[in-house]
């Protein structure tokens, strides 16, 4: 099995990316992000979890950006094919001025304070997608908002769905260009969200009966000092969990992050972030094994 996806990126420029360091993927039964149509993925729900099952992934967890609207959907597929899903999402919030995201796993999505906050996320990105159009127009890129909408297809419209537009309509020559060009920190059309404190975002969670999990640690740049004081708000909020291992980890955030898992008692994750076929690098339970001396989430799940 690990051969089957180490032969279909060896040979030709995909394949070094590996000798760079990262590493590569091993199939994991157990993956505990990703995203569908419900918001920022290209497969379905149902979709999603029959690729899941082909690639061997036996415990799924469904987290979506800010919704919990492909659950019900995913977790009868995986009911008829006989897998595990575990109803999540992923939460954006801020922290000291740093923007962040929590993945809440294990959650009732019909917990009244998950539904509350959900619909104030859903204004704001309502919002900010507008604002995020205005300013595309101002730099001569037309109908934006409509076009993400539509991409969107009623899910929310977020940034990535921008992008799509933009490659669209031959404004970028990629995705990550879009970002680079017009949507990115700092650049002409980049709309800083409001989103909640990760205070407020943790406690919802908890209270939906769900563990709280720091998302993709490695993503977001921090220095060690600030990795640190995140971490200590996020354990002081009432955050079990940290993702240890992503779909783009490398070796070195492996270690790195297990050592945080360590020194803060969390509980450690694993998730590819699988948004859809077209990104050959992520794919549903192609992802490193944790550290065997970390205390995988996945058991406390099950004891919850
Ligand atoms: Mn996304
Ligand atoms: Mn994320
Ligand atoms: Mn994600």
């Amino acid at each position: 099995m690990p051969g089957r996806c180490v032969r279909s990126l060896s040979g030709g420029a995909r394949g070094r990316v590996w000798a760079y360091g990262t590493l590569p993927p091993m199939p994991s039964t157990i993956d505990l992000h990703c995203h569908s149509t419900a918001s920022d993925g290209t497969l379905s729900p149902a979709g999603l979890v029959r690729r899941a099952q082909a690639q061997g992934v036996q415990v799924l967890a469904l987290t979506d950006h800010d919704t919990v609207a492909g659950v019900e959907e995913a977790a009868s597929e995986a009911r008829a094919l006989g897998l595990e899903l575990i109803p999540g999402l992923e939460l954006s919030a801020v922290e000291q001025g740093r923007s962040l995201h929590v993945v809440g796993l294990g959650v009732d999505p019909r917990a009244p304070q998950l539904t509350s906050l959900i619909a104030k996320l859903d204004r704001l990105r309502v919002e900010r997608a507008e604002q995020i159009g205005n300013r595309l127009a101002r730099s001569g890129i037309d109908g934006a908002y409509q076009g993400a909408c539509r991409l969107a297809a009623g899910a929310q419209p977020t940034r990535t769905h921008f992008a799509r537009y933009l490659l669209k309509q031959g404004a970028v020559a990629d995705l990550s260009g879009a970002f680079k060009r017009y949507l990115g920190q700092g650049k002409p059309a980049y709309v800083a969200a409001k989103w909640p404190p990760l205070a407020q975002v943790v406690a919802v969670v908890k209270a939906a009966g769900g563990i709280a999990v720091l998302a993709h640690p490695h993503s977001y740049g921090w220095t060690g000092a600030w990795t640190r004081r995140i971490i200590e708000a996020f354990v002081s909020a009432g955050g079990r969990g940290i993702e240890v291992v992503c779909g783009n980890s490398t070796r070195d955030t492996i270690l790195n992050f297990s050592g945080y898992a360590r020194r803060f008692g969390l509980l450690a994750s694993v998730g590819s972030d699988f948004h859809g076929p077209t990104n050959p690098f992520v794919e549903l339970g192609r992802i490193q094994p944790l550290p065997a001396d970390l205390q995988p989430v996945w058991a406390e799940l099950h004891r919850t």
